[in-house]
Formats: C-alpha cells, structure tokens, sequence
C-alpha cells in the first residue's frame, strides 16, 4: 500500500487587496448632456457640472446618458441635482 505525500496547498495571499481602500473614481466619458445616476436616481446637466455633483464617483453602470432633462424624466423618475440643476426636489 503507497502513502502518498500531501499536496502542498498554494495559498493565494488575499489579506493584501487594496481595493477597498479609497473611493473609487471614474473618468466620464460625456456621451450626451444630461446624466442620470440610476442608484441615486439623480439626474445632472453636465454642461453646468459642479465639483458637488461628484459625477465622476458615479459607478459607469449606474450612468445613463439623456439629450433632454425631459427624456431623462421621462425614463426614470429622477430628481434634479441640487447643484447643477436645483430645484430639487427631496
Ligand atoms: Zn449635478
């Protein structure tokens, strides 16, 4: 009867991720002029972007893009940004 030596497990070091380190950013490809952020189902006018709208900490698979606030609302029930659009109203 063979006894066979254990196999060596390789052991993935995965204490050392980082990516739960920062916000991630990600850059905004401006595809159209308004920009809904579905998670939040805020909608933004990019043309008057303000640093508070944070866009580029919108994950890319919660954007949609719209050429007409209208369009956006039309979609999904959206509020205006506060800071880009204003009359918010949440
Ligand atoms: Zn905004």
């Amino acid at each position: 009867m063979r006894v066979h030596a254990p196999l060596l497990a390789v052991l993935s070091c995965r204490k050392n991720r980082t990516d739960q380190a920062l916000p991630r950013r990600w850059t905004v490809n401006k595809l159209k002029r308004y920009l809904g952020n579905i998670k939040t189902l805020e909608a933004h006018d990019t043309q008057n972007e303000k640093t508070l709208c944070r866009l580029d900490e919108i994950k890319p698979e919660h954007r949609l893009w719209y050429d007409t606030l209208a369009a956006a609302k039309a979609d999904r029930p959206y509020d205006n940004c506060a800071w880009c659009l204003g009359s918010s109203t949440r």
